[in-house]
């Protein structure tokens, strides 16, 4: 608790000592006798004590034109109970409304430092070596290309490459996954991971503004201010519901007993027409307590707040309160394969009807495909197993769904499938391997193939089953790859549906046309690992990007970033999403519903102001933490 939390609760605390004997007095439980004025200076202390805040702040609303705002709304109703001689009654509604205060504010600013803590990844420091000694500076100031020193129990600060040592890193905070990841000389390491076990030397790669950590708690801390269509409901609602009710209340003050006057119906059960006056005015005095719409205010927003950060701490950032809701209507997932499906580290099985020695083939594949990012192109220069002299290398073109055309030591080569060995005119050889074929050509002349063979991820198969059980009802790959390959993979992962030989721009009509089938209520996620498939993620109701670790396009453009490459978790955000959502709903409908019967109650004058306040603090205390169940989302 903070001071000002503190300082609440004394405040409550002292008026309800205060307010107890008063109001036992009042109901006359206890006989003693005090003139009226007496009592009335007595209920006025605790009044003030806890309610003398909301008296300045309506004022000042009352200034500043606000006036439906909830201190207006409870010191109107407060003061009209007390003028009317209920003195009890205001008091206690004034003493309750603050108990939701305080309880409120706790609620918030735990659940804020909650999801702060499991996004603990922001870095306080990094030491960087200057002269043989270690100085201690903000990691704001270390420059591109400074080596620092991370020793064990450190957070890495910012990113970079290791040059001396080798540890073990704990990703947990980043992935959600507490497998550890080995690193050594060479490797590249992120901020935000926890060096565990041996002290490590880096080469910053990037300022701290750009690093992994800040990057996503940018994305993180941006994310609740995306709004859902349920947040803007909410707010719109409350814009409304408040000037509805007051106008009710007005409503009831004036016009029932307006007609009793007139009528003179029901006018023999009151002794005299001050009373009848006083006990619609009274009733239309709760049904200002009731206006307030606290409980859907604060409680929607937190549950989305929760989700979000649930969602963090298992390693799948979701870009908005909007995605949350979106991703819980999905109902066909689109995949790419290379990746995502599976590993993207293709081994090379063979090299066939070459006139050149499989080693010179493979070496000028693996030239050629030295500026690509494409999984395929790493994979070739890993099995070619030498360091890749970049000068040898002039005039490189990659062209997506086709492959790379280079000058080698200024020869012409190109790299790529069928489609690119047609587009040069060239007829290349069917090869009955099973495998991804890359077709080379050197000098204008078809030079053989290498078939590569790529794994299928372990979790593959399970997350489809997951998907299926998570209600979606269409799972199908879009992938550039031959038929061949692509049928196999199908079947493998059992996948509902795909489409082969596709380059990236089919890929955004194949969305497009499953988009149509989708209709008005079923949403479609795209999953990739953001290589070449950026414009696809944007083109989906939701696009989702995995392996986000290290690469920043896929974090730019999708929507939802997965920071492993695990396609497990694309069924457990939807879970999550889902989960949320359930609880926004129960909330909005548990609030309105009692809201609704405290107004139909009030309006009889079953219910006084006491039962209204109650009914409020208690909707708002189980919302919010019905709201707060939003965090746990481990073992969804
Ligand atoms: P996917 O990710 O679905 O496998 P891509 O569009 O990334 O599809 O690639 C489709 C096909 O294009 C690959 O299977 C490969 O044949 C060819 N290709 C793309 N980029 C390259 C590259 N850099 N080197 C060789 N072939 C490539
Ligand atoms: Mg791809």
């Amino acid at each position: 608790m903070n001071q000002k939390q503190k300082n609440l609760l004394i405040r409550i605390l002292v008026a309800a000592v205060f307010f107890v004997p008063l109001y036992l007095i009042s109901e006359k439980i206890v006989a003693v006798e005090l003139p009226k004025w007496a009592l009335l200076l007595l209920f006025l202390i605790p009044y003030l004590v806890v309610g003398h805040d909301i008296l300045r702040k309506a004022f000042r609303g009352i200034r500043n034109r606000q006036v439906f705002d909830e201190h207006f709304l409870m010191a109107v109703a407060t003061i009209g109970a007390i003028a009317l001689g209920e003195y009890g009654e205001g008091v206690a509604v004034m003493l309750l409304y603050q108990v939701g205060e305080l309880f409120q504010s706790i609620a918030v600013g735990r659940s804020r430092r909650n999801i702060t803590e499991l996004m603990d990844i922001r870095p306080d420091y990094a030491n960087v070596e200057e002269d043989g000694e270690l100085r201690r500076v903000d990691p704001d100031e270390v420059e591109v290309g400074s080596v620092i020193v991370v020793q064990p129990g450190e957070k890495v600060p910012l990113d970079g490459i290791v040059v001396e040592g080798s540890s073990t890193l704990n990703t947990a905070a980043l992935t959600g996954e507490s497998r550890p990841r080995d690193v050594d000389v060479d490797d590249e390491i992120l901020s935000g991971c926890v060096n565990m076990t041996g002290v490590l030397k880096v080469r910053t790669t990037r300022e701290f503004d750009e690093s992994t950590a800040s990057k996503i708690l940018n994305l993180v801390e941006n994310a609740a201010s995306r709004k859902s269509k349920s947040e803007n409901f909410i707010s719109k609602f409350a814009r409304y519901y408040t000037p509805i009710v007051c106008c009710g209340a007005l409503a009831l003050a004036v016009l029932p007993p307006l007609f009793c006057m007139i009528t003179g119906v029901g006018l023999e059960s009151y002794a005299a027409a001050g009373a009848l006056w006083a006990d619609w005015i009274l009733r239309a005095c709760t049904f200002l307590v009731i206006s307030c719409p606290c409980a859907l205010v604060i409680s929607i927003p937190l549950s989305f707040f929760a989700g979000l950060g649930g969602a963090s701490s298992q390693g799948i950032l979701i870009k908005g309160s909007n995605y949350l809701e979106t991703l819980s209507r999905v109902r066909v997932v689109a995949f790419d394969k290379t990746g995502t499906i599976t590993k993207g580290n293709f081994a090379v099985t063979g090299v066939h009807h070459s006139p050149l020695e499989d080693e010179k083939l493979l070496e000028y594949a693996a030239l050629a495909e030295c500026h690509s990012s494409h999984p395929i192109s790493k994979s070739l220069r890993q099995a070619y197993g030498k360091a890749v002299d970049q000068s040898r290398v002039t005039d490189v073109e990659e062209i997506g769904g086709h492959g790379v055309t280079a000058r080698v030591d200024g020869v012409s080569v190109a790299v790529g499938n069928e489609k690119l060995m047609h587009r040069l005119g060239l007829e290349p050889r069917p090869c009955h391997h099973a495998g991804t074929i890359i077709h080379v050509a050197v000098d204008g002349a078809y030079c053989g193939h290498i078939v590569i063979a790529d794994e299928m991820k372990e979790t593959s198969r399970r997350a489809m089953a997951e998907l299926r059980r998570a209600g979606v009802e269409k799972t199908v790959m879009l992938t550039g790859d031959a038929e061949s390959v692509a049928k196999k993979v199908a079947a493998d992962v059992g996948l509902t549906d795909y489409r082969a030989e596709l380059l990236p721009a089919d890929k955004v009509a194949c969305v497009e046309e499953l988009l149509k089938n989708c209709g008005e209520k079923r949403r479609l996620a795209f999953v990739g690992d953001g290589i070449n498939d950026a414009p696809v993620l944007s083109r989906a109701d939701i696009g989702i990007a995995m392996g986000a670790l290290g690469s920043d396009a896929a974090i730019e453009a999708a929507d939802v970033v997965l920071m492993d490459d695990d396609p497990l978790k694309i069924a457990k955000a939807i879970r999550i999403s889902r989960k949320c959502l359930r609880i926004v709903k129960e909330n909005i409908a548990f609030a309105l519903g009692v809201k609704l019967v405290c107004l139909l109650l009030a309006a009889t004058g079953l219910a006084g102001m006491w039962l209204a306040i109650a009914a409020d603090v208690g909707v708002m205390i189980l919302a919010v933490l019905n709201a707060i169940r939003c965090l746990f989302v481990k073992d969804l």
